[in-house]
C-alpha cells in the first residue's frame, strides 16, 4: 500500500484506556481524525475528550472503570465489546507514577502502580487476545512505554519496573500473535506535556536538566503520540510486530 489509505482506521473501533486526558487524549483524537471509532475507558469524566472528538465529527463512546483493579478492567472490557464491539484495536495508556527514595518505598507504593501499569495492561491485551483469536479476527495492541523501559530513572522503583515490563510483555505477545493476526506493539513517550509529568516541569533545576538533553529542544506534546498510534493501529505498519516506537524529541539517541 502506498496511498495515504495505509494510515486510514475507517471502520475500525479502538479501545484508548486513560483516554480523559494527556497522552490518553491526544492519542483518541489522532484515531479520531484518522477515521477510527474510539472508546474512551477511565474512571474520570470523558466529558472534555468526548467534546473534542465531536469538534471534529468523530465517533466515541465513554466506559467506566478503576482500572487499578484487573476484575473491573476486565469487565469493563467485556461490558464494551457487548455495549459497542466488536473491538479491533486495544491502547493500553493508563498508567501512574510514584516518586519515592528506593530506601523508603513502601509495598503499597509497589502494586498500585505495577497493579495498573502492567497487570491489568496484560489482562486487557488477553482480553482483546481472546476475543480476536477465537473469531479469527485480527487485531492492534499498543501498548505505552516510557523512556524508563529502557533506563532505570531515579526514585520511580516501581514505574521503572512496570515500563520495563510492559516492553517485555509486548515482546512476549508479539511472538505468541504475530503469526495469528494481532499486532502487539509499543510507543514510548519521551517527556510529554502532561499531568504526569508537572512536577517535573515545576521544579526549574530537574526541568532545566531534562529540556538541556533533548535534542529537539521541546517537551513533546499528546499529538505527538497520537500520531505515531495512528501508524501502529493502521494497516502501513502490517508487519510490524514486537517493536517500540521511541517519540522522544531524539533522547534516547543522545
Ligand atoms: P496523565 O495525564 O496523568 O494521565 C494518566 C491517565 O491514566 C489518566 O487518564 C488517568 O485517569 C488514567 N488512570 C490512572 N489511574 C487510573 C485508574 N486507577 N483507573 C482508570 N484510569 C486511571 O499522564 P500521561 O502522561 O498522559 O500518561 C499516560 C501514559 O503515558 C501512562 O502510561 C504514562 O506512564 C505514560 N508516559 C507518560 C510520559 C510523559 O512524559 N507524560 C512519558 C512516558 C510514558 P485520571 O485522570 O482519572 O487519573
Amino acid at each position: 500500500m502506498s496511498d495515504l489509505s495505509a494510515f486510514s482506521l475507517a471502520g475500525k473501533t479502538v479501545l484508548v484506556t486513560g483516554a480523559n486526558t494527556g497522552i490518553g487524549q491526544g492519542i483518541a483524537l489522532g484515531l479520531g481524525r484518522a477515521g477510527a471509532r474510539v472508546i474512551g475507558a477511565g474512571r474520570s469524566s470523558m466529558a472534555e475528550t468526548a467534546a473534542l472528538l465531536a469538534g471534529i465529527g468523530a465517533p466515541f463512546e465513554a466506559v467506566t472503570a478503576d482500572l487499578g483493579s484487573t476484575a473491573a478492567a476486565q469487565a469493563m472490557f467485556e461490558a464494551a465489546w457487548n455495549a459497542h464491539g466488536p473491538i479491533d484495536g486495544l491502547v493500553n495508556n493508563a498508567g501512574i507514577i510514584t516518586r519515592v527514595d528506593a530506601v523508603d518505598f513502601t509495598e503499597d507504593d509497589w502494586d498500585r502502580v505495577m497493579d495498573i501499569n502492567l497487570k491489568t495492561m496484560f489482562f486487557l491485551c488477553q482480553a482483546l487476545g481472546r476475543k480476536a483469536l477465537a473469531a479469527g479476527r485480527p487485531a492492534r495492541i499498543v501498548n505505552i512505554a516510557s523512556m524508563l523501559s529502557f533506563q532505570g530513572g531515579i526514585r520511580v522503583a516501581s514505574y521503572t519496573a512496570s515500563k520495563s515490563g510492559v516492553l517485555g510483555i509486548t515482546r512476549l505477545l508479539a511472538n505468541e500473535w504475530a503469526g495469528r493476526g494481532i499486532n502487539v506493539n509499543a510507543i514510548a513517550p519521551g517527556y510529554i506535556e502532561t499531568n504526569n509529568t508537572e512536577a517535573l516541569r515545576n521544579d526549574p533545576d530537574r526541568s532545566a536538566a531534562i529540556l538541556g538533553r533533548i535534542p529537539a529542544g521541546r517537551w513533546g506534546l499528546p499529538a505527538d503520540i497520537g500520531d505515531a498510534a495512528v501508524f501502529l493501529m493502521a494497516p502501513a505498519s502490517n508487519y510490524v510486530h514486537g517493536a517500540v516506537i521511541p517519540v522522544d524529541g531524539g533522547w534516547l539517541a543522545r
